[in-house]
């Protein structure tokens, strides 16, 4: 529990989110120009949704893998803006990577760049530049030619915070249960081999246990905030190197990694944990990467920590609306755009208010190209 805790924290501590964080006035803004009785409004819904009841939505019951609006290519994501891959689009990512090297890599990486996340872009940069010098390695042969320099690099960057961590407790004196987890952990580090090394997460489970009973909570509070900044794959190019360079880690397993945070996946809007159904009404298409990121948050939180949402969600909708005029959902979900409207109107106690086509507006924008009338679409139940 506690070290889930700790992922969670992590997560924050990047600096993307960091500077996330720091942006939420602008939601926070509009709030209290609402005045109050907005504020009874919204306190009287959080508690209804935070209390778990069913909610009534509009639009059609619809599983998470029938929802049609992840299968289109080229979305953008409706919490952080940025183009999501379908899964077939991972999946033909991942087959045309095996083996890839030289140009037909450098191109199969840079055509899809606009794709990649954070730490992934950064890897994936560094394997367009270290392919022009190495036109023979594949992907894995990259990473392994240039993993004992992420190596050392990476290992700096744990005994600095190690470090850091040893400082802190420094004040428990001597030999204190804290150091004694530090010196192993240097020690592993010293000892660590292409196959074997370092792992932060027994390192932080056993610093957890060696916290529990200090009586300084704050202290304890402080090292463990310090130890949380070990690198790791997520947030670390070197990290990342050093994982997939070694052991049975391939090609596929490569490109999967760089490609899964963009995956387009269908998140409720309102938590299902809070209650929220299974429906295309508490449905948007979002990456990978923010949908973890996300895990369970109300919206109104999830609003804060993420303060370009109401713009995202407006540039998915749209996008989302131009696919529906062409006919590539169905014509069940002429609706779509409407009942997503009235969801996040709710759900947000009126701070985001989508502009969206109603059913007629499509059928009109069809008329007016051409385009015929989509069949209803079978897979909805
Ligand atoms: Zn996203």
């Amino acid at each position: 529990m506690i070290l889930r805790h700790l992922e969670a924290q992590t997560l924050t501590q990047t600096p993307v989110l960091k500077n996330v964080v720091k942006e939420v006035p602008t939601v926070q803004a509009k709030t209290e120009e609402k005045g109050t009785d907005n504020k009874i409004e919204s306190k009287a819904l959080s508690s209804y949704f935070r209390g778990g009841q069913m909610v009534h939505f509009e639009g059609h019951h619809c599983s998470k893998s029938d929802f049609k609006v992840k299968k289109e290519e080229g979305i953008p994501c409706a919490c952080c803006g940025r183009l999501m891959m379908t899964n077939n689009g991972v999946q033909n990512f991942e087959r045309k990577a095996i083996g890839a090297k030289g140009e037909d890599l450098q191109n199969l990486l840079t055509v899809n760049m606009d794709y990649f996340r954070g730490t992934e872009k950064a890897v994936v940069n560094f394997l367009v530049k270290t392919s022009k010098i190495n036109p023979n390695l594949t992907m894995k042969g990259l990473l392994t030619q240039y993993s004992p320099n992420a190596k050392s690099l990476l290992e700096e960057e744990q005994r600095n915070v190690l470090a850091e961590v040893s400082n802190k407790a420094s004040v428990l004196g001597k030999d204190n249960p804290v150091e004694k987890c530090v010196q192993k952990a240097l020690k592993d580090i010293e000892k660590s081999t292409d196959e074997k090394h370092f792992e932060r997460k027994p390192f932080l489970k056993k610093l957890v246990d060696a916290t529990k009973d200090m009586e300084d909570k704050e202290l304890a509070g402080q090292i463990l905030d310090s130890a949380v900044k070990l690198p790791m794959s997520k947030n670390s190019i070197e990290a990342f190197i050093v994982k997939y360079a070694h052991g049975n880690k391939e090609d596929r397993d490569i490109a999967h990694r760089l490609a899964q945070t963009a995956v387009s996946t269908a998140e409720h809007i309102h938590p299902d944990t809070l209650g929220g159904p299974d429906h295309t009404a508490n449905y948007v298409a979002e990456c990978g990467d923010c949908n973890s990121k996300r895990g369970h948050m109300p919206l109104e939180e999830w609003m804060e920590n993420f303060p370009n949402m109401p713009r995202s969600v407006q540039r998915n909708i749209d996008e989302v609306t131009e696919r529906i005029i062409k006919g590539n959902l169905g014509s069940r979900y002429d609706d779509y755009p409407m009942d997503i409207q009235a969801t996040m109107n709710r759900e947000t106690g009126g701070i985001i208010r989508l502009k969206v086509k109603n059913p007629e507006e499509i059928q009109k924008a069809r008329e007016e190209r051409g385009l015929a009338q989509p069949e209803e679409s079978s897979s909805h139940h």
